[in-house]
């Protein structure tokens, strides 16, 4: 199927032979014009030289958000400033912040990146785009906005918040698409129920960015705003790798297609920095192929995800990885086994007769004897107290469990309602194990 923006790449033997190109480039690039890339490089005992076949991007030295903050205000800068058109930054406090520097070709790149993701989602120039995310120093508003007047469809650059003006936009000028956070699409969703707008509008696509929405949140939205479940569109994207734009689930929702000709995506085990095998989570490391201004080296993202094997019913050659799983900050190891709770939180999401609550116990029976885990559950809302029920509960889980991450565990289901909740990040590990 061909689609605008899409890559001219036919074979992944031309992707692996641009992407050893393009990383000698970036690898001479930065030990050339950054100060601080030079002396990470030299330290690692690695000159561009080095780089003679793709596996050698594993000579290379890690870049963390240690480093972001180290080489503040602007951090990674491999081009005098004259080169630099703009600057983006991530939320935070001073010193903290993540900035980001652009050439005039980064800006470029980047739009093309964004054109492509709404080539991906089946969007045309007759589109109109409601852009309901932010405009300022983050990325957001500026990649929606700069992806589609490259598209070529039509923008109408809101930003985020206002519902009432969201909504008369919708029916006064037609608009086909939104983009938001899905928090924001799940409100709009609403809205759109209460004041009778389906049959009026003709949304038809929402594209969702920064934030995940789990499956039950993308049935809730689809329902309400009478947008198709297979028009909901995931766009992952971080400050550090141009914004959001660096790739889209297509319709057929198999993974997220990256797009391997402007980085390559390394997942690596956190514990040992090794590469996982294909298929198991670990955590996604980027290195840029054609930034100019504050190109990423091995950049530890500190999300977690996996490749998505085998390919996709669409045909297209950009590699697939999973939806973002979770932070690598977060992992345990459990019986020698590197363990994330939300790999847990995504096995329980697919279990119906569960609640979301939950909590994962670790402890051991005698001092110095093996590991246990726990995992308490709550029974779904409005699912009644029975034996045979809470049975087959226990066991779906422990199967699941056991399937997916090779351990065994125990499970203890409780009324709904009865675990703590917490408006901030609530707490759900406890490792009781000392
Ligand atoms: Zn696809």
């Amino acid at each position: 199927m061909k689609r605008p923006f899409d890559t001219k790449i036919k074979t992944e033997k031309e992707l692996k032979t641009l992407q050893l190109d393009e990383l000698k480039w970036t690898v001479n690039h930065v030990y050339n014009g950054s100060a601080y890339y030079r002396k990470k490089l030299e330290e690692a005992g690695v000159t561009p030289g080095d780089i003679k076949a793709l596996e050698d991007i594993r000579k290379l030295p890690f870049t963390t958000s240690k480093d972001l903050q180290e080489d503040y205000p602007f951090p990674l800068r491999s081009v005098p400033f004259e080169k630099i058109v703009r600057i983006h930054a991530s939320s935070g406090t001073t010193g903290k912040r993540k900035v980001l520097c652009y050439t005039a070709k980064d800006v470029d790149d980047w739009a093309e990146m964004f054109a492509r993701c709404y080539s991906y989602a089946d969007c045309t120039i007759e589109d109109r785009i409601q852009i309901a995310v932010g405009y300022g120093v983050w990325t957001a508003g500026w990649g929606f906005q700069n992806g589609c007047e490259r598209f070529g469809a039509m923008s109408i650059p809101i930003g985020p918040g206002n519902t009432d003006m969201q909504c008369q936009f919708l029916e006064d000028f037609g608009t086909t698409v939104m983009t938001c956070t899905a928090s924001m699409g799940l409100l709009m969703a609403e809205l759109i129920d209460e004041r009778g707008l389906r049959g009026k509008i003709e949304l038809k696509k929402m594209i969702f960015g920064s934030e995940r929405a789990s499956d039950a949140m993308r049935m809730r939205i689809s329902e309400l705003s009478g947008v198709r479940y297979d028009q909901l569109f995931d766009i992952p994207g971080m400050t550090e790798l141009y914004g959001p734009g660096t790739g889209l689930d297509c319709r057929h929702h198999t993974g997220i297609h990256y797009w391997a000709d402007y980085y390559i995506l390394e997942i690596l085990n956190p514990d040992t920095l090794e590469p996982v095998p294909e298929g198991e989570v670990g955590e996604m490391v980027v290195t840029t192929l054609k930034k100019e201004a504050s190109p990423l080296i091995r950049y530890r993202t500190r999300d977690l995800t996996r490749l998505m094997p085998g390919e996709c019913p669409c045909g297209s050659i950009m590699p697939r990885h999973d939806r973002i799983l979770g932070r690598s900050d977060d992992m345990f190891i459990f019986r020698a086994v590197n363990i994330y709770p939300s790999h847990i939180d995504q096995i329980l999401s697919n279990i119906k007769e569960v609640g979301s609550e939950y909590q994962i116990i670790l402890y051991r029976k005698d001092t110095g004897g093996k590991d246990h885990m726990k995992i308490k559950v709550e029974r779904a809302q409005g699912l009644q107290h029975s034996h045979d029920s809470d049975k087959y509960i226990r066991k779906a889980i422990e199967k699941e469990i056991k399937k997916q991450i090779l351990i065994s565990c125990d499970v203890e289901i409780e009324n709904y309602g009865s675990l703590p909740r917490s408006e901030r990040k609530t707490k759900r590990v406890f490792d009781n194990r000392d």
